[in-house]
């Protein structure tokens, strides 16, 4: 049997006593959470008790980076006083975040970090040094309001948006795992972009595709991703977009561990997982799901 259910509908009052159903909002790091493992996604967003992630040295590095790439173009954006990268990192990385059995990391870490920002901020100054900074770690949302089909936000955090000369706009994300290109992050965040363009760049009309360029910045493996969108290849990629959360969408009104679609899928994520004791996965076998499927077959 199902433990508690936290599901949350979200509501919004429209200036009246009259409570607004408000569609369910999507971040790139939820969608993709629900691609990898969805009894995982499952349990960690709407059925309790929720439990901590374990303590990750790759989440903790990555962290870091982008509070210290993000200081230092505040810094540039502002034109304040430099700060050795040294003490950027000491602040973004504090030793006392580690735990006992995992303090022999430190040096190594902090060293990584170091490294994947001074290699930042050379791409920064070459790719960004003579644009405007418009955000540097700012939410942004986008509603997906197809008339016909299923209402739902996206929102994301973009790390670095900028103002070329030539009028275009581009996102940087930074990256500080392997090159592998995020397609639900690039697709929300080139939505997003778009959506909100004209209130970020005032009088300014963004309709033509080229006009709006996506890029993430590997910083461990120092090479850039950048591409400008066409409408042809977000409607197509968004239609695939949608079709997931469309199935986390109707998944929620029976959130029931171990049935479709909150199957689980063992990858080698499985051992970050909080939730490795209970999983269904050790419990309903293959042979479980072909017998059930058999039984249900003549309904
Ligand atoms: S242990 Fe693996 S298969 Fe089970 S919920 Fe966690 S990630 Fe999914």
């Amino acid at each position: 049997m199902a433990a508690a259910i936290d599901l949350i509908t979200p509501t919004r009052t429209n200036g009246t006593s009259t409570a607004v159903p408000v569609p369910p909002l999507f971040s790139p790091t939820r969608i993709k959470a629900f691609t990898q493992c969805p009894e995982r996604y499952l349990r960690r967003y709407h059925v309790g008790p929720r439990r901590r992630e374990p303590f990750s040295r790759p989440l903790v590095r990555g962290n870091a980076l982008h509070t210290v790439m993000a200081t230092r173009a505040r810094r540039h954006r502002d034109g304040t006083a430099p700060v050795s990268l040294d003490a950027d990192v000491a602040r973004a990385l504090p030793r006392s975040l580690y735990p006992p059995d995992e303090a022999d990391g430190y040096d190594d870490d902090a060293t990584t970090v170091q490294q994947q920002a001074a290699w930042g901020m050379t791409e920064f100054d070459r790719r960004y040094g003579g644009a405007t900074v418009l955000l540097i770690e700012e939410n942004l949302p986008y509603q997906h309001r197809p008339g016909n089909g299923t209402a739902f936000g996206v929102e994301t955090r973009l790390d670095l948006l900028v103002l070329h000369e030539g009028g275009t706009i581009e996102s940087a994300d930074w990256k500080t795992g392997s090159f592998e290109i995020d397609t639900v992050q690039n697709l929300i965040t080139r939505a997003v972009v778009g959506r909100n363009a004209m209130r970020l760049v005032t009088g300014r009309r963004f309709a033509g595709n080229d006009a709006i360029a996506t890029s993430a910045i590997y910083v461990g493996e120092q090479q850039t991703w950048s591409h400008v969108y066409t409408r042809e290849e977000m409607g197509e990629e968004w239609r695939t977009l949608t079709g997931t959360i469309e199935r986390i969408i109707a998944g929620t009104e029976s959130p029931v561990v171990g049935t479709p679609p909150w199957l689980p899928a063992r990858s080698w994520l499985c051992g970050t997982c909080p939730f490795q004791d209970v999983c269904s996965a050790n419990t309903v076998t293959v042979e479980d799901l072909a017998m059930t499927a058999w039984l249900l077959a003549g309904d």
